[in-house]
C-alpha cells in the first residue's frame, strides 16, 4: 500500500492564521492528504505566516531554514518534501522568498488557499510557482468545508471567517496591503459553516476578521447585515452555547452590536477593542480615526447594557514623536477603563507604512522603558479583575485535557481560562464552577454540583 501523503502546516500570528491554517489543510484533504503533527514526517510543509511582529521577515527565513534541513533529510532518504510559504509574508515579499531561498516551492497569498490542491499538482511536476494576485473569486465559495471528524479533532471551540481585510490605513499597520480592502461573507453562508460545526459537536464560534465589527455581509433580504444581525441569527443554531467577535475597531462599534450584548444570552460578555494609545495627539498620528473620549464613549455605551463587561486592549507604546505626556495618557486611560488585559507592544516600523518614515522615532530604551511600566498596570488589572472572581460561581465552557490527570481546561464567559479537576465525559459542558483561587494567568475552579456525566448531549459525541 503506498504512503498517505502527508501535510504540517505551521501557523505563525493571529487566530485568523490559525482557521486558515485548517481551512488549507481541509482543502488538502481531498487531495489525498492528511495532517501530521511532525514536520520531519511531512511531505508538505507549509509556513502560515505573519507580518505584524518585529523582524517577522527575518523569522520566516530562519525557519525555512530550519524546513530546509528537514527537506534534506527527507531528500537524502530517497523521499521529496514540498515547502509552501503562506500568509501575510508571503502577500508582501512574493517572489523574493524563492529568489532568497530555493528550499521553497511555493508562495501563496492569503486569498488564494482554494487553489491549493491545483498549486500543490503543478508543484509535484517540479515547478516553482508564486500565487499572490488578489484573485476574482471568492476564496470562501471554493474552500472545501472541514470534514465532520477534522472539526471534532479540533475542539468544541471554533473560530470563523466573517470578515478579511482592513480600509483603515492606520499609520503602523501592514494588514490592508497583505490583506487588502474589506470584504465580508453573506450571512447564510457563514449560518451554514456554523450548523456544520455544531452538528460536529462545536459548542462555541468565535467570529473572526481584521476589523470584525465593519462586517457587512449580504444578509438574506439582499440587503447589507451588520456584525449584530449576523450575531442574532447565528444565536439561533441549535447546540452553539456562545458567541464571540474579535478583533473590533472603536469606529465601528455601532448601536446594533452594543443592543445585541443586552439581548443576545449566548454573546459573551467579553470584547477585544483595541485602542493603541490614550494620547489623541497620538491617536490621529497613527490615523485611527477616533479620539480618547470616542473610545470612552462606546465603553460607556457597552457597559450601559452589560456592566459586567471584560474588556480588552492592543497598545503601540513608542510610536514616532510619542512624548512622556503622551505616554502618560496611556497609562491614564488604563487606570479609567480598568482592563482585564491588553496586548502591549513596542513600536518598531513595518516597511511600506507611513509611520516607518515618520520623523522623530522614538529610541529603543525609551519605548522599552515604557512598555514595562504599561505591562506592569496592566497586569495589577489583570489581577484585580481575577482576584474578583475567588468564591463566586460562573459558568465555565469545559474544552480539553488540562496538563495534570484528572484535569479540565475550560474559559469563562470573560475568557478566563479555569482549570479544575473533573471527568473527561464532561468536556463540552457548560457548568457552573466555584473560583477557588488564581495563579498568573489562570483562575482554578470545583465543580459547583458533583457531575460524572454531560449536563447536555453534544451531537456527534
Ligand atoms: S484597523 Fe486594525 S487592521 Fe486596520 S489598519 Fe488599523 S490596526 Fe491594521
Amino acid at each position: 500500500m503506498s504512503r498517505p501523503r502527508k501535510v504540517h502546516v505551521k501557523s505563525f500570528g493571529c487566530q485568523m492564521n490559525v482557521y486558515d491554517s485548517n481551512r488549507m489543510a481541509d482543502a488538502l484533504a481531498p487531495a489525498g492528504y492528511i495532517e501530521t503533527a511532525r514536520m520531519d514526517d511531512a511531505d508538505l510543509v507549509i509556513l502560515n505566516t505573519c507580518n505584524i511582529r518585529e523582524k517577522a521577515v527575518d523569522k520566516v527565513y530562519s525557519e525555512i531554514g530550519r524546513v530546509r534541513e528537514f527537506k534534506e533529510a527527507a531528500e537524502a532518504q530517497g523521499r521529496r518534501m514540498l515547502i509552501a510559504v503562506a500568509g501575510c509574508v508571503a502577500q508582501a515579499e512574493g517572489p523574493e522568498i524563492i529568489r532568497r531561498t530555493s528550499a521553497v516551492d511555493l508562495v501563496v497569498g492569503s486569498q488564494n488557499y482554494h487553489r491549493l490542491p491545483d498549486l500543490i499538482a503543478r508543484l509535484q511536476a517540479g515547478e516553482k510557482i508564486v500565487d499572490t494576485e488578489f484573485p476574482a473569486e471568492d476564496k470562501f465559495d471554493v474552500l472545501a468545508a472541514p470534514a465532520p471528524e477534522a472539526i471534532a479533532k479540533r475542539g468544541i471551540s471554533a473560530f470563523v471567517t466573517v470578515q478579511e481585510g482592513c480600509d483603515k490605513f492606520c499609520t503602523f499597520c501592514v494588514v490592508p496591503y497583505t490583506r487588502g480592502a474589506e470584504v465580508s461573507r453573506p450571512v447564510e453562508k457563514i449560518a451554514t459553516e456554523v450548523e456544520r460545526l455544531a452538528s460536529a459537536g462545536v459548542r462555541e464560534v468565535t467570529l473572526i476578521g481584521q476589523n470584525v465589527n465593519a462586517y457587512h455581509g449580504l444578509g438574506l433580504n439582499g440587503v447589507q447585515a451588520s456584525l449584530g444581525q449576523l450575531l442574532r441569527r447565528l444565536a439561533q443554531v441549535p447546540g452553539i452555547a456562545r458567541l464571540r467577535y474579535t478583533t473590533s475597531h472603536p469606529r465601528d462599534m455601532n448601536d446594533d452590536l452594543i443592543a445585541a450584548h443586552s439581548d443576545l444570552s449566548a454573546l459573551m460578555p467579553y470584547v477585544h477593542l483595541p485602542v493603541q494609545s490614550g494620547s489623541d495627539r497620538m491617536l490621529a498620528a497613527m490615523n485611527r480615526r477616533h479620539t480618547r473620549k470616542d473610545y470612552l464613549d462606546a465603553i460607556a455605551r457597552l457597559r450601559a447594557v452589560r456592566a459586567d463587561l471584560a474588556l480588552t486592549s492592543d497598545f503601540i507604546v513608542g510610536f514616532p514623536g510619542e512624548t512622556e505626556e503622551d505616554f502618560t495618557e496611556t497609562l491614564s486611560l488604563v487606570d479609567e477603563v480598568g482592563f482585564a488585559g491588553a496586548y502591549t507592544f513596542a513600536y518598531s516600523p513595518r516597511p511600506g507604512t507611513p509611520a516607518a518614515e515618520m520623523e522623530r522615532q522614538v529610541p529603543v530604551e525609551v519605548s522599552t522603558e515604557r512598555l514595562y511600566r504599561l505591562q506592569a498596570l496592566i497586569t495589577r488589572h489583570q489581577r484585580t479583575f481575577n482576584d474578583s472572581f475567588v468564591g463566586r460561581t460562573v459558568e465555565v465552557l469545559l474544552e480539553k485535557p488540562g496538563k495534570l490527570p484528572g484535569q479540565l481546561v475550560g474559559k469563562t464567559p470573560y475568557l478566563q481560562t479555569v482549570q479544575v479537576m473533573a471527568p473527561r465525559t464532561l468536556i463540552g459542558s457548560e457548568l457552573p464552577l466555584i473560583i477557588t483561587g488564581t495563579g498568573t494567568n489562570t483562575l482554578f475552579g470545583a465543580l459547583a454540583i458533583e457531575r460524572t456525566a454531560p449536563a447536555f448531549a453534544t451531537a456527534g459525541a
